[in-house]
């Protein structure tokens, strides 16, 4: 008998990520700038903590709101990088990565038909949740005439008496977008405008290349509206741990933490515990991976211009997010050439969202040769485009 599948899980399309991921496999010299993982190795002492707190036997559940101790060592961070003072016992919930963070997130906030603004191009995960949730996406696009920022009047023209939820994800991926202040609080008062809870994606607070990120619930005013995501997978290259964290009113934590008291029951002790000498003390570690990502920015940015792909600047993340539309192919094709004609893989903007055809997304976590030698095969594919175009 074949199985019955929600409608509402059939109506999703799996990721476009995963499928250009898996077109890769089997494939040899591929140079992929596709996933959006750190090709850093977490760094020693963080998993020498966690071989020694196996060795100690530290093999239990914990509490579901997480290790008390990395509670306090997130509340530290957030208090002393961005002067916002989460309770450790009853604000902070720790999660299986910032993903099941923004799912809880979603599931504690969404009734049926509650409207969730998503500005796009946006991670792929945000739509399908608000689906999953029952919630209506309402997608807010951006272009790259204002650098894929939304601006406060976008959001407002697409809200409505049933928008309950403003997703924010900056930097962003995948087009590596910084928000600075000022655009932030115009923002702001149109979320106090309508009370609008906004449920704020910043994974990638730490990769930001000009100037200083701003906590969009350390602005006036937005604790009390915000739900602030962040983990570990990207600064720290502590992707497979799975370890992340939300902060926010205790009431709106409890009620997450009571989804994932009974779906998840608490993230692995081993990641909380390689995530508490994280905190303590990667800071080296983060800086240095930050500098080496700069690097890497700035290549790939020039590169992708110098070959014609037009590269706004990103100011944060480690994505690119060029234009191929001078090729005349559409992203999915330029991809799908790129890949079988020269083994490099990039994601088309397309699986962002609508206003990401036209651009693809290359992830400059790879090395300065490998990023060196993926341009030259990408100059070479873009020049045999402009010749058999002439033909
Ligand atoms: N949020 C954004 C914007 C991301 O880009 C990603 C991963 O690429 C995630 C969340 C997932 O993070 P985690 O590994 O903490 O679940």
């Amino acid at each position: 008998m074949k199985m019955k599948l929600s409608n509402r899980v059939k109506a999703v399309p799996p990721s476009g990520i995963r499928k250009f991921f898996e077109m890769t496999l089997g494939m040899e010299d591929v140079i992929s700038l596709g996933v959006g993982e750190p090709d850093f190795v977490t760094p020693w002492h963080v998993r020498e903590a966690c071989v020694y707190s196996l060795e100690k036997g530290h093999t239990m559940y914990t509490s579901n709101y997480g290790l008390i101790d990395l509670r306090k060592e997130i509340s530290n961070k957030t208090k002393g990088t961005y002067k916002i003072d989460y309770d450790p016992e009853s604000e902070i919930l720790v999660t299986v990565g910032v993903s099941e963070g923004f799912d809880l997130a979603l599931r504690a906030v969404v009734d049926p038909g509650d409207g969730v603004l998503i500005p796009e191009p946006s991670y792929v995960s945000y739509k399908p949740c608000t689906i999953f949730a029952g919630g209506e996406p309402v997608v807010v696009p951006t272009n790259v005439e204002n650098d894929f920022k939304p601006n406060a009047a976008e959001i407002e023209e697409k809200t409505t008496d049933r928008t309950k939820v403003l997703v924010l994800s900056y930097p962003n991926n995948p087009t590596g977008t910084v928000l600075k202040k000022k655009e932030l609080e115009e923002i702001a008062d149109v979320v106090v405008e309508h009370g609008l809870t906004v449920i704020s994606d910043e994974i990638y607070d730490r990769l930001t290349y000009e100037g200083r990120h701003t906590c969009f619930s350390a602005l006036n005013g937005m604790r009390d509206h915000t739900i602030y995501l962040n983990g570990f997978s990207k600064a720290y290259a502590m992707t497979g741990w799975r370890i992340g964290y939300a902060c926010g009113n205790p009431e709106v934590v409890e009620a997450m933490m009571k989804i994932h008291q009974y779906s998840m029951l608490c993230a692995p002790i081993t990641g909380q515990m390689a995530a508490i000498e994280a905190l303590k003390n990667g800071e080296k570690e983060v800086r240095k991976m930050t500098d080496e990502y700069d690097q890497r920015r700035k290549l790939i940015v020039k590169r992708l211009n110098e070959t014609g792909l037009a590269c706004f600047e990103p100011k944060g993340a480690f994505y690119a997010f060029p234009s191929v539309e001078s090729t005349g192919l559409t992203s999915e094709e330029f991809s799908e050439g790129l890949l079988k004609e020269e083994n490099v893989a990039v994601v088309p903007g397309s699986v962002f969202g609508d206003s990401g055809e036209g651009f693809v997304r290359c992830a400059y976590a790879a090395s300065l040769e490998d990023i060196e030698e993926a341009m030259t095969r990408i100059s070479r594919f873009v020049s045999k485009i402009d010749v058999s175009s002439e033909e």
